[in-house]
């Protein structure tokens, strides 16, 4: 058959109607829905009941094994497309595994996978609150909520982007044009980043123009938090060689160790120069909800720009981190448009098509709102104090088992090695140790460098890890690191 196409002309109404005999396939009937329906949700339930019977890591993936991505001229059916992605979900990572104790772990509430299809069934226009008030208001709620949840005043604003780097995109931009940052004045003004200061930052940089400002790498203190001391230093130098301190980024929780910076001293000596500060909170703004660490993070309403990824801490499917901008004017200055199609829908400053460089937008709000709303936030409050409490808990007890350990830690990451007192090389046998304890997949960890040694790592963050999983973690660790010992050199 030929494929379907369109004559030279205005076409008759019969090759219309054939046409849209065709085309209808797109409108699937209820009992078809129902099928897919169930087909889709058997496969669900088997994943989501199948945790305990497969590994967190299955290993590197296999060429050749993945189904082709591109479509063919007629459809397949649902069970095989279904069985070739259950395949590909057993190689790598299983990121809502609670094994995943590697990187910074993933989430996926089960709610937010029904406000996705909702949200995509009903297709509702996130962009301008014109089309789509109820969308709008829900996502600016949201934003709400967040900046009180991190003490930012009334006219702060924000959006809820597709996760941390494109909020730090949007942030690095606003703070670019608020301080009137202009082309000649780039090379004489001073970023301010740190040795953990994650990349993102310093691609958001290169993105908005900013390559050539001058970045500073301010030193680290024992803890792998940046040196206030050392940032003050260097801004008076630099000020005093007649260069502009434009952006200071504090981390409230680095990705390598979970160390939460002094917040409240670069806050200060951000705003007594004059400069920009951005928080990055993409791992630790969520438990701004766990009272006893809001000290910690205390400073964090200082910022000016602030990140936090309700697809980290909250444990939402990948997909949605959230920008923050304490001077709500300025973020809607670097992203506001105006087009002639668009006259009729223009509100004037709420829509967040004017506060993010999106317009046609996902409506991401719904799969942070639907969890919060369901469960309340209790159980979150629970869960990451829950989290913490077991990165304590593994600190403690793998210092007892006789590795070395980092600082306490501030959030719910932590570092250790194991020294081997046989005169063998660190690295080496740390490494070895982690290969070892990837081999049988039940458990998945990383490691990083710091201070040029390695260090393995153990990050505590998916809501379903608990006791027990970070047990299983530490006696991996202790077994494999006995038969390493008494294999010898
Ligand atoms: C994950 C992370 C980011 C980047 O966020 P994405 O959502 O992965 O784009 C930035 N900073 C920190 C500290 C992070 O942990």
């Amino acid at each position: 058959m030929p494929h379907p196409d369109l004559p030279a002309g205005v076409p008759a109404p019969d090759l219309l109607d054939a046409l849209a005999r065709e085309a209808r396939a797109l409108e699937p009937d209820a009992d078809r829905r129902a099928d897919w329906d169930a087909a889709v949700h058997a496969l669900a339930d088997r994943f989501l009941d199948g945790f305990g019977r497969r590994p967190a890591w299955g290993g590197s993936p296999v060429p050749g094994e993945d189904p082709p991505a591109a479509p063919g001229e007629e459809g397949a059916a649902l069970d095989d497309l279904l069985a070739a992605l259950e395949r590909g979900w057993r190689r790598g990572l299983d990121p809502a595994h609670p094994g995943h104790l590697a990187y910074i772990p993933g989430g996926g509430l089960y709610p937010s996978a029904l406000a996705d299809f909702l949200a995509d069934v009903s297709n509702r226009y996130a962009g301008v609150g014109y089309a789509g008030p109820d969308a709008v208001a829900l996502e600016n709620g949201l934003v709400r909520w967040l900046a009180d949840l991190a003490g930012l005043p009334e006219g702060a604003r924000g959006h809820l982007a597709s996760g941390g780097s494109t909020a730090t995109l949007s942030a690095v931009a606003t703070a670019r044009d608020a301080l009137g940052l202009e082309p000649e004045d780039i090379r004489r003004a001073v970023v301010y980043l740190g040795g953990q200061t994650h990349h993102c930052v310093h691609k958001a940089l290169r993105l908005a123009g900013l390559e050539r400002a001058v970045w500073r790498n301010v030193p680290l203190d024992a803890r792998w938090r940046m040196d206030a001391g050392a940032l003050e230093g260097l801004m008076a130098e630099d000020v005093a060689a007649g260069l502009r301190p434009f952006l200071v980024v504090g981390s409230a929780g680095t990705t390598d160790t979970g160390a939460v910076d002094p917040l409240l001293e670069l806050g200060r000596l951000a705003r007594a120069h004059g400069a920009w500060f951005h928080v990055d909170a993409a791992y630790g703004g969520a438990f701004l909800l766990v009272p006893a660490l809001r000290e910690r993070l205390a400073g964090i309403e200082a910022a000016d720009s602030l990140v936090i990824d309700p697809h980290k801490g909250l444990f939402l499917p990948y997909g949605t981190g959230a920008l923050l901008v304490r001077d709500g004017e300025a973020l809607y200055r670097t992203h506001r448009y105006s087009a002639a199609y668009l006259a009729d829908a223009l509100s004037g400053g709420g829509d967040p098509a004017d506060l993010s460089p999106e317009l046609t937008k996902h409506w991401r709000g719904l799969r942070l709102w639907l969890p919060l709303r369901l469960f309340g936030l209790r159980p979150f409050r629970a869960a990451l104090a829950e989290k913490a409490g077991l990165c304590r808990w593994f600190h403690r007890a793998i210092g007892e088992a006789g590795f070395e350990t980092g600082p306490e830690p501030d959030l719910s990451v932590c570092v250790y090695r194991f020294v081997p007192p046989d005169g063998r090389d660190p690295d080496a046998f740390n490494r070895a140790l982690l290969d070892a304890v990837l081999a049988d997949g039940g458990v998945f960890l990383s490691s990083t460098r710091l201070g040029g040694r390695l260090w393995l790592r153990l990050a505590v963050l998916s809501f379903r890890t608990h006791l027990d999983t970070v047990r299983r973690a530490l006696e991996r660790l202790v077994r494999e690191r006995d038969r390493l010992l008494a294999a010898g050199a």
